[in-house]
């Protein structure tokens, strides 16, 4: 019968197989993101959630948080954050498609 410690052990390997994989996933997507002054940064709304990160990450100013009211009224937060790309100030550096964390931002042609 397997043991504890062989199930720990198995569970480790596979998480590191797993980790392994989805970096060299996202490691072949960026390569493949296209940037630079063709492109421009765009935000996916329902993808966002208003976490901040690619504001910090912008150094050109080219990223603004606006609220946005919930779709359900049975759920009352004070706060709900959309992020929105700024055309003109974005360099098309691609900083903030890295740091997003739930992958709404991608580059479109400008
Ligand atoms: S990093 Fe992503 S999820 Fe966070 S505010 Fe920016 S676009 Fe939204
Ligand atoms: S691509 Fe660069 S300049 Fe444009 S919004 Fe993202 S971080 Fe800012």
């Amino acid at each position: 019968m397997t043991s504890t410690s062989e199930l720990v052990a198995r569970r480790i390997r596979e998480q590191r197989r797993v980790r392994m994989a989805m970096n060299s996933i996202r490691a072949e997507e960026r390569a493949k993101l296209k940037g630079g002054k063709e492109a421009v940064a765009w935000v996916k709304e329902e993808q966002c959630i208003g976490c901040d990160q690619c504001t910090i990450v912008c150094g050109d100013d080219a990223i603004e948080l606006y609220d946005k009211p919930l779709l359900s009224p049975i759920i009352n937060v004070d706060v709900n954050r959309k992020a929105k790309v700024l055309r003109d100030p974005c360099t098309g550096c691609k900083l903030c498609v890295l740091a997003c964390p739930t992958d709404a931002i991608i580059m479109i042609d400008r």
